[in-house]
């Protein structure tokens, strides 16, 4: 069994990891950490994140799960990186600069950050891969949507199919089109939905030759990506200091 210590604890993600990893028999959290009023969630008392240094001393956490805001996941990984703590993120958004000093904390420590911890996201980029490379030519568009809260556009998770894309061919991605905007040869648009409480669609749509392919992934449920993110924190558990990828997990 290993021990986590869950930062951004109080948010819907922290908070369903928090309840998944009391469902499991691999993981036990042994403290929490947010930014809030809430003294407790799901029954584990909340620290401040300023306490952080101080938890990952006392407790010796195999590994921090994280699901926050990108300036707190820098100074938990920055904190991490003293400690010798893995890191697993799952938050998004982040600045080139930000990203910069998770890779800094990478060199001291294992840090994995995944925009989607789904293990179907894995198989959709294995796919966009296949069907970039089966069907050039055809146009593509991206649609994802996300519950009304979500503070960051497009998703990451949007950001990391057009990586995938864009290693197998050339383009501009449009966001939105407004007025007179007709699609230009060679542009992907990217189209951003924010409603109710929806956990996270992603389609990719090819089209041309009288014909459309559409690869979808819908999460039904938090938990998928809390199941991940805490196989994830199992498998970095002991693991040498690098920046790894969900990938990484799923290959095994
Ligand atoms: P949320 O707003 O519900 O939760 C964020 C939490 O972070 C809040 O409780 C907030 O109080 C806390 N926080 C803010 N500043 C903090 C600080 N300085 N120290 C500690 N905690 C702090 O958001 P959410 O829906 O839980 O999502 C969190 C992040 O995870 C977002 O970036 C989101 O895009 C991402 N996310 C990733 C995945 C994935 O599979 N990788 C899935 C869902 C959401």
């Amino acid at each position: 069994m290993i021990r986590v210590g869950v930062t951004g604890a109080a948010g819907r993600m922290g908070r369903t990891v928090i309840e998944t990893a009391g469902d499991r028999e691999d993981v036990t959290v042994v403290f929490a950490v947010d930014a809030t009023d809430e003294e407790t969630v799901a029954g584990t008392p909340v620290h401040e994140p300023d306490d952080i240094g101080a938890l990952l001393a006392t407790h010796e956490p195999d590994a921090i799960v994280d699901f926050s805001v990108p300036k707190a996941t820098v100074a938990f990984a920055e904190a991490c990186a003293a400690a010798g703590v893995p890191l697993v993120t799952g938050t998004t958004g982040f600045e080139d600069d930000q990203l910069d000093a998770l890779e800094g904390a990478s060199e001291d420590v294992a840090v994995l950050k995944a925009a989607n911890f789904a293990r179907g996201i894995q198989a959709l980029l294995s796919t966009v891969h296949a069907a970039a490379e089966a069907l050039p030519g055809y146009d593509v568009e991206l649609t994802e949507t996300h519950h009304n809260g979500k503070q960051d556009a497009p998703s990451g998770t949007a950001n990391t199919l057009l990586d995938a894309l864009a290693e197998e061919r050339d383009f501009e991605e449009t966001y939105g089109r407004e007025g007179m905007q007709p699609r230009e040869a060679g542009e992907v648009g990217v189209h951003v939905r924010r409603a109710g409480d929806v956990r996270g669609e992603h389609e990719l749509m090819f089209a041309g030759n009288d014909e459309v392919v559409t690869l979808t992934h819908r999460a039904e449920d938090r938990g998928v990506f809390a199941a991940g993110a805490i196989d994830a924190a199992v498998w970095i558990a002991g693991r040498d200091p690098g920046f790894y990828t969900f990938g990484d997990v799923i290959e095994g």
